[in-house]
């Protein structure tokens, strides 16, 4: 008989019935069967559900755990008034900047990035600001842990002119520089930007950086309540442009949950021409992308932590099964269908947005899995516990337990 690398042994899976094992060699899925098999190690999933690792889409990796130097005035901003300051927040939260230094900022970042292998967060996409304030002091360290985690948590680092292009002169050069250093993906934030020539001419400059680097383009977009924004739209035709199909994403995009349904069905069809996947945050905000209107038709929508502890959102713990479940309320998706929506969104569709391949739980897919401790999605969303068990390409690398004694007067 066959002695894997790993067996994960009386494992439920979500659509099949029954238990299985699956046996995991270098890497890779290589066996599910309901068949014993034997491992050099093995893992008993006692009954629990086993699934594809997190996927996180959206993360101001740079920024965790600041909320305490930014001070709270800057959320106040961002989601009051219907999220119609979020300007002016990201102009007050960019006072945190003041005194930006990797010396402080890694250590932060290496506990979001640890807090990710412990709830099964296999790869992120980490933002790092890039401009005239931060300059490279948040890219510097994320690069960094990126190499040191390379195989267990996979970043990919997004160099964000967070301040803007036109509005932050300066900004695009050290954006050229962080990709000289090795930043996977060229970031934009165009709708900051003070016109609709402006925001179209960010778009531009930074998906033709991307394209000329051979890089991926992660923009926000339409980030505000303002039904008027509209470079969701500009973003999807500059990859068409530029050649980048299938290789960006639009994180935010709020203001599409303003638009008109015919407005949200045209953006849908140049979203999918353009293969361009969203990424949505609703527990950051009260106003949010219409994520199942845009995942009915067709188009590939994740969810993202966002932020953890800092100046737009106060908690957070790279827990994606906790976003999952905040999601599942906000979007009002909690019946059966809403659920493994809201799931997908974290683990399978989260890795189609983000261009990660093999990411399934079959035969020769990725070996990065979760071992849950309950047996079902909803169970899993309603605990959202650190998983049992995490497996990264092939090797446990995380276990958990809970457990609670109960003293009761007799
Ligand atoms: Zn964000």
């Amino acid at each position: 008989m066959t002695n894997y690398d790993l067996v994960v042994g009386d494992a439920t899976l979500r659509g099949r019935p029954g238990r299985w094992r699956i046996g995991i060699d270098d890497g890779r899925v290589v066996a599910v069967t309901d068949d014993p098999l034997t491992g050099r190690d093995e893992v008993d999933a006692a009954g629990g559900l086993v699934t594809e690792s997190f996927v996180d889409c959206h993360l101001h990796l740079d920024k965790v755990h600041t909320l305490d130097r930014a001070g709270d005035a800057a959320l106040t901003a961002y989601t009051g008034e219907g999220m119609g300051s979020a300007l002016r927040a990201i102009e007050l939260a960019s006072a945190v900047k003041a005194d930006y230094d990797r010396s402080w900022i890694e250590p932060n970042a290496r506990r979001a990035v640890m807090e990710a292998v412990r709830h099964g967060v296999r790869h992120v996409l980490a933002f790092a600001d890039v401009d005239t304030r931060a300059r490279l002091e948040g890219v510097i360290p994320l690069l960094a842990l990126r190499e040191e985690f390379r195989g267990v948590v996979d970043l990919q680092v997004v160099a964000f002119p967070q301040d803007g292009l036109l509005r932050d002169p300066g900004a695009e050069d050290l954006v050229r520089e962080a990709v000289d250093l090795g930043a996977d993906v060229v970031g934009g934030i165009p709708w900051i930007e003070d016109s609709d020539a402006g925001s179209r001419e960010h778009v531009r400059r930074m998906c033709a950086l991307a394209a000329g680097q051979g890089r991926r383009v992660a923009m926000l977009v339409d980030d505000a309540g303002d039904s008027a924004l509209h470079t969701t739209e500009m973003l999807a035709e500059a990859m068409l442009e530029h050649g980048l199909v299938g290789r960006g994403v639009a994180n935010h995009a709020r203001a599409v949950g303003l638009y008109a349904r015919p407005a949200v069905d045209r953006l849908a069809r140049l979203a999918k021409g353009a293969g361009l996947g969203f990424v949505s945050d609703p527990h950051t905000g009260p106003l949010h992308l219409p994520v199942l209107e845009l995942t009915a038709l067709g188009v590939p929508v994740a969810l993202g932590q966002d932020d953890i502890e800092d100046a737009f959102y106060p908690f957070g713990r790279h827990n994606l099964a906790e976003i999952a479940f905040l999601a599942a309320h906000a979007l009002e998706a909690v019946d059966t269908a809403g659920i493994d929506l809201v799931y997908d969104a974290v683990t399978t569709t989260a890795a189609t947005v983000l261009g990660v391949t093999g990411h399934r739980l079959e035969e020769g897919g990725n070996a990065d899995l979760v071992v849950h401790h309950q047996s079902t999605v909803r169970s899993v969303l309603a605990h959202h516990e650190a998983p049992a068990y995490v497996v990264a390409s092939g090797r446990v690398v995380a276990i958990s337990t809970s457990s609670t004694e109960f003293r009761l007067p007799s």
